[in-house]
């Protein structure tokens, strides 16, 4: 078995921004508040796809973007949602945060899915800022942004085809001739230990992919444990499909073709019926050679006489090859992968919430500030700071959630900056008695407008370098 791994990069859709909107009649100047909410972002799922074998797809893509929500519009009408964006891999993939090696997700079965990234909130519009005290609100939400992150898939292959045959007979040249992979070819039997695993693609860039596993060493004995054999029958038997590779020139000491074919399907029959009993497709290899093109008839007719279904090829050449390969990859989509996953194990699903209330203060440096947390953060990216009410209802918060009063205790002075996701505040003055602030709605109403302002524009990078 071995690991097949991608590398991607993944970003889920950023909310649409609420608008601020009033209704217009004949004669009515300036009607109620109707503007709409954003549409929702779209969120990033993976899902299982169980005639995906590789994680080989990604080779050829490696971002994924899912859609922005629309922004909303006038008369109340909301902006269109984001198309969620589908990501489909193989059963036995496993994701993991590349930046925390966190699993996010182990993907079992067949059709399952698994939200890696949600799509962010739409904002609300100024339709929903209306009270009896305030009539025309000026104020609507920024849609939440999309969270971008890098993962790592990986996935445990488990071969789809198994090449058995007489050693010699072609696998492992067969496998080079069909796939990527590169095994390493010999002249002598037992060349590797390990089967080798080959990944062919069929039709292309969209086509499908399966696994084929050159299973070496296959020879007399075998299933009663004698020399390498029994070990990659093991092998063989988690495969969906055997392809049994038969040497039609007879090799250089003249062999008959028939009876290699015989004595590798007597191993197969005494290891186990269900190995016997699994589907396979016979392969005449080295139709180059003069003598294997004598032989084929012969060999054709008496084999599919047995009901087996032949193919020519020549691994050296490739002839018939791509044919056989297509053929294979038909076959396997008509048969059922049971099982495939058993070694998977645990479920893990870690999902970061964004239901995540909590928030921390530190004091970076004498006049350097920081508060982080899921829900303010968020609550942050969706305030539209050039819209005072905004810019107000944002700096209540920091009130009731008890964080300016935090922040004065850690000693924030006038004038110094706090640090909140990737930008920053600058601390005014009066914040520095907010509970009194909060106790007179006539003052706070009055200082709320100077305690908070965003520095649009600047870059502080992580705003550590203070
Ligand atoms: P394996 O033991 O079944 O893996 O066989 P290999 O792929 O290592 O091949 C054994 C030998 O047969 C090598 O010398 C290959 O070059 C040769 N061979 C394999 N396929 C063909 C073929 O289609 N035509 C000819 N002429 N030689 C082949
Ligand atoms: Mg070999």
């Amino acid at each position: 078995m071995f690991q097949d791994k991608a590398k991607i990069y993944i970003k889920s859709g950023e909310g649409g921004r609420g608008v601020v909107s009033f209704r217009r009649e004949k004669f009515v100047p300036m009607g109620g508040p109707d503007g709409g909410d954003g549409g929702q972002g779209a969120s990033i799922i993976l899902r299982v796809d169980d005639q995906l074998s590789t994680l080989q797809p990604f080779r050829y893509r490696q971002h994924f973007r899912a859609e922005n929500g629309q922004p909303g519009r006038g008369q109340k009408m909301a902006g269109k949602n984001g198309e969620d964006l589908y990501i489909d891999v193989p059963p036995g993939t496993t994701a993991i945060n590349d930046e925390t090696d966190k699993i996010l997700a182990d993907m079992t079965e067949p059709g399952e899915t698994k939200v890696l990234l949600r799509g962010g909130k739409g904002g609300l519009g100024n339709v929903h800022f209306k009270s009896s005290v305030h009539q025309a609100p000026r104020m609507a939400e920024l849609g939440e942004p999309g969270v971008e992150l890098w993962i790592r898939l990986e996935l445990k292959v488990i071969a789809d085809v198994g090449l058995v045959g007489f050693p010699n007979a072609g696998k492992s040249t067969l496998l080079a001739a069909a796939s990527a992979a590169r095994p390493k070819i010999a002249d002598y039997p037992f060349t590797t230990l390990e089967p080798n695993l080959g990944v062919v693609e069929v039709g292309g860039r969209d086509g499908k992919t399966f696994v084929i596993a050159d299973i070496p060493g296959l020879i007399e004995g075998a299933s009663e444990g004698v020399g390498l054999g029994i070990e990659f029958l093991r092998h063989v038997e988690r495969t969906r499909l055997l392809a049994h590779i038969v040497d039609g020139s007879g090799g250089l000491e003249g062999r008959d073709p028939l009876n290699d074919f015989d004595t590798i399907m007597n191993e197969v029959d005494s290891y186990s019926d269900e190995l016997a009993n699994k589907p396979r497709v016979v392969v005449i290899n080295k139709l180059d050679i003069p003598e294997a093109q004598d032989n084929a008839p012969i060999l054709r007719m008496e084999l599919e006489s047995r009901g087996e279904e032949v193919f020519e090829i020549s691994g050296v050449t490739g002839q018939g090859v791509r044919e056989l390969m297509e053929v294979i990859s038909q076959r396997l989509m008509e048969i059922p992968k049971e099982d495939r996953t058993a070694e998977a194990g645990e479920r893990v699903y870690t999902l970061e919430s964004s239901d995540e209330r909590s928030w921390e203060a530190e004091r970076l440096s004498a006049h350097h500030f920081r508060v982080s947390g899921v829900n303010l953060e968020q609550r942050f990216h969706m305030t539209d700071f050039t819209l005072e009410e905004a810019a107000e209802r944002f700096q209540r918060m920091l009130e009731l959630w008890g964080i300016s009063a935090k922040l004065e205790e850690l000693g924030v002075k006038p004038g110094d900056v706090v640090h909140v996701a990737d930008d920053e505040l600058v601390w005014d003055q009066t914040a520095l008695d907010a509970e009194d602030a909060l106790a007179n709605p006539q003052r706070r109403r009055r200082t709320r407008k100077q305690r908070l302002q965003a520095r649009q524009g600047i870059d502080v990078g992580n705003g550590r370098e203070a």
